[in-house]
């Protein structure tokens, strides 16, 4: 049986002040035993929410990180870095850096080694466009997207990796995925990991759902025999954020 996991991925919002205020009202609120819970703040606010979730169950997490661990790449920051912090899971490959930073999915993978080497969690994002989901081409996007990712990562690191499969189309858009469109890719995204590893490293793998989660549609997602959870972005920047966590739990 996996366990949810649910994370809120702030993207470049609050400034430390607010960081800092929002998430000591939350951060009590989500600190569940039944549910992994993550927080993925700006680097900026690392602290702030360190300090809060401190003796907590609730884990730290960033939206980037450099594929190297150390060196002349001005204005980046790597893995070992983030580590330090105790930095526990990394977003990798959103589509909104895919789209603005030009990120391929190479880059992709050679940040979740770094990741992995590190002892952070990667969470790795894939989705299709509007376009690519009309000319039926969805699943064997993602599954392309899920292999170059993961290419050269060995089973024992693959278990601890999440996968989060976003499409493009649902992201920010207040549009989400119905539960069987989400249902379908999440269970050929687990076939695909079958076949890249094994049926046992395919079961280990959490596998969530990203684009337009509400404490309205949570539910139903989370129902879904091959859906482990959610990646929230809107709906983490308030307390609708606990709700969501609560649907995820039991
Ligand atoms: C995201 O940022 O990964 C995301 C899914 O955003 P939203 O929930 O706002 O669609």
């Amino acid at each position: 049986m996996r366990r949810k996991i649910i994370a809120a991925n702030w993207k470049m919002n609050f400034v430390p002040l607010e960081a800092k205020a929002f998430a000591a009202e939350l951060v009590p609120l989500v600190d569940v035993d039944d549910v992994d819970v993550v927080i993925c703040a700006p680097h900026v606010m690392l602290c702030p929410v360190r300090t809060a979730t401190k003796d907590t169950r609730v884990a730290v997490g960033v939206q980037n990180m450099h594929f190297e661990d150390k060196g002349a790449y001005t204005g980046e920051i790597s893995a070992p870095m983030l580590a330090h912090f105790d930095v526990e899971y990394v977003i990798l490959g959103h589509s909104e850096r895919r789209a603005y930073f030009a990120e391929t999915d190479a880059l992709v993978n050679k940040k979740a080694k770094k990741a992995l080497a590190a002892g952070l969690i990667p969470i790795i994002c894939v989705g299709e466009t509007l376009e690519q989901r009309e000319q039926n081409i969805t699943i064997e996007f993602i599954r392309i997207q899920t292999k170059l990712a993961l290419a050269g990562i060995d089973s024992a690191d693959a278990a601890k990796v999440v996968i989060a499969y976003e499409p493009i189309w649902a992201i920010g858009t207040g549009v989400t995925a119905t539960a069987e469109q989400a249902e379908e890719a999440c269970a050929a995204l687990r076939q695909v990991l079958a076949e890249i590893y094994d049926k046992d490293t395919a079961e280990k793998i959490r596998i969530q759902y990203g684009g337009s989660v509400t404490p309205g549609n949570a539910a139903e997602l989370f129902a879904q025999p091959n859906i482990d959870g959610a990646l929230v972005g809107g709906a983490s920047l308030s307390l609708d954020f606990e709700k969501i966590v609560k649907y995820g739990g039991g």
